[in-house]
């Protein structure tokens, strides 16, 4: 998150994705190994239609109306379309309270709505790389090591966080935060997608500021997020005001998580300000999202 959260990527600037590399094929075990993968998804696939198919709970959907600010936003569509990914995320995730929390129907739902929202335009496997989620009741602390530049001796230190996702590991969250932020849907501050565009960040291996996606738009994005990235960091060195979160300028990892806020939360300000990083947020998550909340800003009184 903004506030406190560890880095998790050192890289100097957003990455252009070296050419990809394919394994060899061919041998019986490849092929064993493809058929064992064939009959995984066929059974995950018919386990979803199956999750997917009971009808999702009331009491479920006065906890989206009570803590998810977006949901009411949106159209039916992709309303029905998210009821769908939360009954799997909650389905397929394992789910654990930590500090003294007790997991609730209400933690596993607000969570799985904020993060199945980043899914809404993609094709996706619904975090594949996120086996369990954690949250604490609030904030919590993390032990880090690091090398004191003048002893040369490593010193440790437990830094405060609100929320990590980690590369081969969960997504910890605090539920005071997850919940807050779900409420609050226009404050430009999200903890579940800020630590769920880290997950899409890291869907790749690499954690780099660059989610997968197909050539063509990877040649733009590169561009456009160097340049966005860059002049944050120019900005947030000469302590100017920026839209962004001076957060974002810590790497280009915690720049993608800190410009996904964004883009979801304020996308007016983000478009007005930013054309051309609204821009390319917007075909990478195929959601329009200031044409969303610009019109529900028209409706309010
Ligand atoms: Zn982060």
């Amino acid at each position: 998150m903004g506030q406190g959260a560890p880095s998790t990527s050192s890289s100097p600037g957003v990455s252009r994705r070296a050419a990809p590399v394919f394994l060899a094929a061919g041998g019986d075990s490849g092929q064993g190994l493809f058929g064992l993968t064939m009959i995984f998804s066929w059974f995950k696939n018919r386990r979803r239609k199956t999750i997917t198919r009971d009808p999702f709970p009331p009491s479920w959907t006065a906890v989206l109306d009570r803590n998810v600010e977006h949901w009411a936003l949106l159209p039916v569509a992709e309303r029905q379309q998210l009821e769908r990914i939360v009954q799997v995320l909650v389905a397929e995730k394992h789910w654990e309270g930590c500090g003294g929390l007790e997991m609730t129907d209400e933690i596993k739902v607000t969570v799985s709505a904020q993060a199945g929202l980043l899914l809404l335009g993609l094709d996706h496997d619904y975090f594949r790389n996120v086996l369990s989620v954690l949250v604490y009741p609030a904030g919590y602390v993390l032990p880090r090591t690091h090398l004191d530049g003048d002893s040369l001796v490593t010193q440790e230190e437990r830094v405060p966080v609100l929320g990590t996702a980690h590369q081969r590991g969960p997504v910890v969250l605090s539920w005071r935060s997850a919940r807050q932020g779900g409420r609050d849907g226009r404050d430009g501050r999200n903890l579940v997608f800020h630590e769920f565009a880290h997950k899409l960040d890291m869907l790749d291996g690499l954690v780099d500021g660059t989610p997968p996606m197909g050539d063509t738009q990877l040649e733009q994005w590169v561009a456009v997020m160097t340049k966005a990235y860059d002049r944050l960091r120019r900005r947030t060195q000469e302590g100017r005001p920026t839209l962004l979160d001076p957060y974002g300028a810590t790497d280009v990892a915690e720049f993608f998580a800190v410009a996904t806020e964004l883009f979801f939360e304020k996308p007016v300000q983000l478009q007005d300000r930013h054309p051309r990083l609204y821009a390319v947020l917007r075909d990478f998550y195929r959601q329009d999202t200031a044409a969303r909340l610009g019109q529900g800003r028209k409706g309010a009184c």
